[in-house]
């Protein structure tokens, strides 16, 4: 199937359903609703001659139309490239070229960006931009009333000549590690995928699936959107950017089934807002962490004071679709806490020696590997990176290390670009991490290597505090981990900070974190 017409199935299914809710505009959107303005959208892109593997750029905050635009380029297959909404006018000239756009539809503004402004100033350079859309212009709106005018035939039969292995995404990486890369993922990809993530958070149409998390990423379009749209649940977008109130008073006003996050941003955010005990959660049932590692305490909190029983925590990336392991809604408590599941359907997972290529034995670290339908087709014109990330059997070489125990649930322990190697120790960022979170005046950690002479590196952690008279430093810590952690790693330096530099999808940014320690160190 493509995604057009898996999306086709669930409106004949049931057209009545509410398919889509932007809770700041209060629009709303039956199935029946959501599929003619997805095909006006199709149709009018097909008219002004959007042809099948033509690159349709979106760069916008989470929005309707985003959606919209998701699903209209998907039905004629031209391939939309998500364009990161903090990005500016180097940036978006660097994908735009990149990726060969030739129609880009974008918001007017959001927040500090003035993203009309900054297209005028790139245009010029980019001889294959044929047209800009701004949603909510007369020329966005010319786009859907020229779709609504017929045809339908002319749309039914682009939507025939496609095959789900035809690319239809490219999605950029979130950069954590360094500049984004343009994964190209097809229908079969994406939609299955987030079928699977679905199916596991138990997904039906009474579903109502808050989506805080950005379109723009794998999240949000692919756990998100097609994750509801494959199940027929409904999407609830409760604002434009990471807003934890608005996303608690989504849900509430809502009565969300389901909500998403990222550790830091958006739960941590929230079960800290002054205003949580305000908000009536208490229709949320499931809902999904992912992205980065999850402290097991705040996984704790998200079970017991939002009162999502049955959370799921997956674990993936933008270049398998994004999806490989995820835990199952009647794991144990405990494992659903403390591990990012198994191994998803139809996809293989293994782990290996980074520097011998061989599986190791369970229980020990090793680089995680995945193989299966999830797998992307490479990243844009990119034949040199996408080699050195899959190899000749097709495994995906992820860069995460991870441990499995003999039953496969697997924990991730990091990144192989963070763990820290002081003194010949092999030394886990996230261990300390959870440590860290034990301490009473300590409420969100980060743990990077700053280089050092002696040891090679040594330990700097990054903490914020729940309270600024607390007062935590260096010597204290040391005092409170002294019995508890190895002295090796207790951290040499701490750094009271309010914010982590951080990426648009939410994750912390470690490479930026060693730059800025090693100028404050110095
Ligand atoms: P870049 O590749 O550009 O450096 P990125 O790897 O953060 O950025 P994404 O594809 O958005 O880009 O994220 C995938 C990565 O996120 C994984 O490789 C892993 O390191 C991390 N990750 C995702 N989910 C989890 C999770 N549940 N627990 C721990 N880490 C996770
Ligand atoms: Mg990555």
């Amino acid at each position: 199937d493509t995604i057009g017409d898996d999306f086709d199935r669930t409106v004949a299914a049931d057209p009545d359903r509410e398919a889509l809710v932007e809770v700041p505009t209060d629009r709303r959107w039956t199935y029946a609703q959501l599929r003619d303005d997805v095909d006006a959208l199709a149709l009018g892109l097909l008219k002004t001659g959007v042809v099948k593997g033509d690159r349709v750029g979106i760069w916008a905050p989470n929005m309707a139309e985003w959606t919209l635009l998701q699903y209209a380029t998907a039905k004629i297959g031209a391939i939309l490239v998500n364009i990161n909404p903090s990005y500016r006018t180097h940036e978006l000239e660097y994908v735009l070229k990149q990726a060969g756009i030739s129609v880009l539809v974008s918001a007017r503004a959001f927040k500090t960006s003035d993203y009309a402004g900054m297209i005028e100033e790139v245009r010029g350079n980019c001889p294959e931009l044929r047209s800009v859309v701004l949603i909510g212009s007369g020329a966005w709106d010319e786009l859907l009333a020229a779709g609504r005018c017929g045809d339908a035939a002319r749309l039914a039969a682009a939507q025939a000549a496609l095959s789900p292995d035809d690319p239809i995404n490219i999605q950029y990486t979130s950069g954590t590690t360094g500049f984004p890369k343009g994964a190209t993922l097809s229908h079969h990809n994406i939609l299955n995928n987030g079928y699977f993530v679905g199916a596991l958070c138990g997904y039906t149409p009474a579903d109502r699936v808050c989506i805080p998390v950005p379109f723009y990423h794998c999240f949000g379009m692919v756990m998100g959107n097609l994750a509801c749209t494959s199940h027929g649940a409904t999407m609830v977008i409760p604002a434009q950017g990471f807003d934890p109130e608005a996303t608690l008073e989504a849900v509430q006003r809502e009565r969300c089934t389901s909500l998403y996050g990222v550790p830091t941003m958006l739960f941590i955010a929230e079960l800290n807002h002054p205003k949580f005990a305000a908000y009536d959660l208490s229709s949320l049932r499931t809902g999904i962490m992912a992205g980065s590692p999850c402290p097991v305490e705040v996984m704790k909190q998200v079970v017991s004071r939002m009162g999502m029983e049955q959370v799921t925590i997956c674990y993936g990336m933008t270049e398998t679709s994004p999806v490989s392991t995820q835990t199952r809604m009647d794991d144990s408590l405990d494992l659903r806490v403390s591990t990012v599941g198994r191994v998803h359907p139809h996809l293989e997972i293994k782990l290996v020696d980074p520097a011998t290529g061989l599986t190791v034995p369970r229980g020990e670290a090793g680089e995680l590997c995945t193989r299966g339908y999830s797998v992307m087709l490479g990243y844009w014109n990119d034949p040199g990176k996408t080699a050195e990330a899959i190899d000749a059997a097709r495994w995906m070489h992820t860069g995460d290390l991870a441990v499995m125990d003999a039953d496969g649930y697997v924990n991730i322990t990091g990144r192989i670009k963070d763990m820290v190697i002081r003194g010949g120790e092999n030394i886990y960022p996230r261990e300390i991490e959870e440590f860290l979170y034990t301490h009473p005046d300590i409420v969100d950690a980060q743990v990077i290597g700053v280089p050092d002479v002696k040891y090679g590196e040594e330990l700097c952690a990054w903490v914020k505090l729940r309270d600024h008279a607390a007062e935590v430093t260096a010597e204290t810590l040391r005092a409170f981990a002294t019995g508890k952690l190895a002295h090796y790693k207790i951290p040499r330096y701490v750094l009271v900070v309010d914010e982590f530099p951080m990426t648009v999808t939410g994750k912390v940014r470690k490479i930026e974190m060693r730059e800025k320690s090693v100028r404050i160190l110095d």
